[in-house]
């Protein structure tokens, strides 16, 4: 038993909710930390995209003012030969600085009626020129001059640009507004029609004596690639003629991949020389997985790191709690069991002297008196050996405590240590006379040791072999070797359970149940452990229940 009884917690432990309220504050700043990344990436969306759009009006402006410039160098003269006009764009030296336009060209109105004289007078210069493709409507408009007038381009010469809807509805606006035009999705001429490329064209009308116009032709993705100038983009962008995200008006895809639409996915539609186009952003999935989860991520694990800290600290305070309401619970045990301890023998005293008293005045012989008055004092000697061992015991326990249990040195003798500790004891063996130990005396027994710590632990060893030996034979021994002396003492009394063998020598610790009933406070044997320790000795027991234990001692003769 010892003097630690399991802690009533009736202090209320605010770790839990502590923990609580820390994760629930945590997970609230993590979730405000993902909407304002979420937020964020939004903004950046929108800048990003922002940009983007500017790029691309910002070089379509170009595109225009080339057109213009055109049609200034063609108002100049009363008529620019094809010669002229292929000078005219040698020098704008467009090949390098616009290697993206496929074509910039100039076009006329022919009446049907205007055909013949039109095929004639062009094929003055080039023979094999025609007008194409055939179509119904009354009025034509073939491309007549085209620069580069490459390979590629050549094959263009004479194609009708209102033979095609998205040419002809761009065609028809330019002339209605007087200002520049762009076609929707629409297949270059140029391209071979088995392999088409998606192109953009763009118009600006001149109506000097009939209507004309200027063209540049683009294939899209070579026009979008120079306009993002062939740079990684922040965002993934999709392009597409029209208000929709149609797979047919799709004509420009940055990454060429496929993407869903998710929260991030930004449409605009922007509105370029009279044509709709709507574009797809999208963040790629480096910029967005990294942007929101990390921020979050490190917000969560530092406030669970806080939460958990302090959810510690409470844990800590707690236990310390316990274990002052422990320490003092122990207190007042010790107190109470160390009073009983103490009266005991007190009382013994006290109702003995009463009877002396009593009984005294009743004897008349005096030698019978006499007798009374001397056993009176032997007992009352025994009582108060008995009360000063406890006291001492107690002292002791507070010496050790503030490291005050100072030893006295001197050459001494284990087996005459002994022999005065059994003497002294021998009114107990008087009253169980089967106790009185035999000795098996060794040589060589004598040790620097301090005589009355020693005869301290012999005395402890063999009360306790008295107290927990059942009136049993107590056998002591002792022995040497060059360097040690060994005592033991030997009961065969009730014995230890082995999950007490070592805890026996700690404070107020008793072996359990067995112990019951024979009174001590589990100090004795912490002493002894000390004092053999101070010795530079080790202590240990062997023992089975109701089988009797030996103690055994063994210090070193010099220490
Ligand atoms: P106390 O005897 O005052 O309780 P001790 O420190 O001397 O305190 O002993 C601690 C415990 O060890 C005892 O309570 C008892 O349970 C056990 N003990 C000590 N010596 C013996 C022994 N010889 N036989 C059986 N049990 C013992």
């Amino acid at each position: 038993m010892a003097f630690l009884k399991k802690p009533k917690h009736n202090t209320l432990f605010y770790g839990w909710p502590v923990l609580l309220v820390g994760t629930l504050i945590t997970m609230a700043f993590t979730y405000y930390s993902y909407v304002s990344v979420v937020n964020e990436n939004h903004l950046r969306l929108d800048y990003d995209s922002d940009e983007i759009v500017k790029q691309i009006e910002y070089k379509m402006n170009q595109y225009e003012e080339l057109l213009l410039q055109t049609r200034g160098f063609f108002r100049s003269s009363d008529v620019v030969t094809r010669k002229e006009f292929a000078r005219y764009v040698e020098n704008l030296n467009m090949r390098q600085r616009h290697p993206e336009i496929q074509a910039i060209g100039f076009g006329i109105r022919v009446k049907t009626s205007e055909i013949p004289a039109h095929l004639k007078e062009m094929r003055k210069t080039i023979p094999s020129y025609t007008i194409w493709p055939e179509t119904l409507h009354e009025e034509k408009y073939p491309l007549v001059y085209l620069e580069p007038f490459d390979e590629i381009n050549q094959k263009v010469l004479g194609y009708d640009s209102y033979s095609e809807r998205h040419r002809r509805d761009a065609i028809l606006r330019a002339f209605e507004t007087d200002g520049t035009t762009i076609t929707s999705k629409v297949f270059l001429a140029q391209d071979d029609i088995r392999f088409p490329h998606p192109g953009l064209v763009l118009y600006l009308p001149f109506i000097k004596t009939a209507p004309e116009y200027f063209y540049i032709a683009f294939r899209a993705e070579t026009l979008f690639k120079t306009i993002f100038n062939g740079k990684e983009l922040p965002l993934d962008v999709e392009i597409f003629t029209g208000t929709s995200p149609d797979p047919d008006s799709l004509i420009y895809n940055h990454d060429g991949k496929f993407h869903k639409n998710d929260r991030y996915t930004s449409l605009k539609t922007i509105q370029l020389y009279g044509q709709k186009f709507l574009i797809k952003f999208q963040p790629t999935a480096l910029t967005k997985n990294k942007s929101v989860y990390k921020a979050p991520g490190i917000v969560f694990v530092i406030g669970m790191a806080f939460a958990l800290l302090i959810f510690r600290i409470f844990g800590l305070t707690k236990k310390s709690q316990i274990e002052l309401s422990e320490a003092l619970e122990s207190r007042d045990e010790f107190i109470s069991i160390a009073s009983h301890e103490l009266k005991t023998p007190l009382t013994a005293i006290k109702l003995h002297t009463q009877m002396v008293k009593r009984n005294a005045s009743k004897i008349e012989d005096p030698e019978a008196r006499k007798k009374l008055y001397v056993d009176h004092i032997d007992h009352t000697e025994i009582l108060s050996q008995r009360l000063e061992r406890l006291v001492d015991d107690m002292l002791d326990i507070s010496r050790i405590k503030t490291g005050r249990l100072s030893i006295f040195k001197e050459l001494v003798d284990m087996n005459k240590i002994l022999d005065e500790a059994i003497t002294r004891l021998k009114d107990q063996f008087r009253v169980i006379p089967e106790a009185k130990p035999s000795v098996n005396y060794g040589i060589n027994t004598t040790g620097i040791w301090d005589k009355h710590r020693i005869d301290q632990v012999i005395t402890n060893l063999l009360t306790n072999a008295i107290k927990y030996g059942e009136g049993k034979a107590i056998e002591v021994t002792t022995s040497s070797t060059p360097t040690t002396v060994k005592i033991s003492v030997k009961d065969h009394g009730i014995g230890i359970a082995p999950e007490f063998h070592d805890k026996i020598f700690d404070r107020f610790e008793r072996a359990g149940i067995n112990s019951k009933g024979i009174s001590g406070l589990g100090l004795g044997l912490y002493i002894t452990h000390q004092i053999v320790q101070i010795h530079g000795g080790t202590i240990s027991v062997e023992s089975r229940p109701g089988e009797g234990s030996t103690f055994i001692v063994e210090l070193p003769k010099t220490c």
